[in-house]
């Protein structure tokens, strides 16, 4: 299967994408207002109608080679998701569950060195209809190979080999920081 290489915009905090395969993972636009809020705390253009793409996979799939010391965890509200930064130059790079239980990793495609391997977009989540609600496209396939993932990283023990969680302990190897209520706010 395919491989792609990951990096921070700094380069210290670099790594594997492994085991890549378009019938598994999942190639999507995530268009959430907290995506492009995220994007925009960190320094990017945040713009929810571009929306940021994202590779999901199971977090044994993502092989950390430098830099895993420079893993920030940051959070917009407490309950929020698990928004994985490069404390080295402040670079969004990954998003996850609270646990390492519900094996499941949004890689950000941005920071990939290809993303020739991930095949095209099957799905667009959260998009804005002029009528103001959301709406997702492809919402049943993310969903379905989410739950694929999830039962045979379990079953085979895969979920265990996570950079971001201690697998004993459950807790994530940074702690969690939760950002200012106007980080990111337009
Ligand atoms: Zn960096
Ligand atoms: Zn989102």
């Amino acid at each position: 299967m395919a491989e792609a290489r990951f990096s921070c915009r700094c380069g210290a905090l670099t790594g594997r994408l492994v085991g890549i395969d378009p019938r598994e993972g999942t190639h999507l636009v995530c268009h959430c207002a907290d995506c492009a809020r995220a994007d925009r705390a960190f320094g990017g253009a945040g713009d929810a109608a571009q929306g940021v793409a994202l590779w999901q996979t199971t977090p044994d799939r993502v092989v950390i080679e430098t830099g895993a010391a420079h893993l920030r965890l940051t959070r917009l509200s407490p309950r929020g998701l698990n928004r994985w930064v490069a404390g080295c130059c402040g670079t969004p790079m990954f998003n996850t569950l609270k646990g390492p239980g519900m094996p499941f990793v949004g890689v950000l495609v941005a920071r990939l060195d290809s993303a020739a391997a991930l095949g095209p977009v099957i799905a667009h989540g959260f998009l804005d209809t002029p009528g103001g609600k959301s709406r997702h496209k492809g919402g049943l396939t993310v969903g379905a190979r989410f739950v694929k993932r999830a039962l045979r990283a379990r079953m085979s023990g895969a979920w265990r080999a996570t950079p971001f969680f201690d697998p004993e302990s459950g807790a994530p190897v940074a702690e969690p920081e939760i950002l200012p209520r106007d980080a990111g706010r337009s």
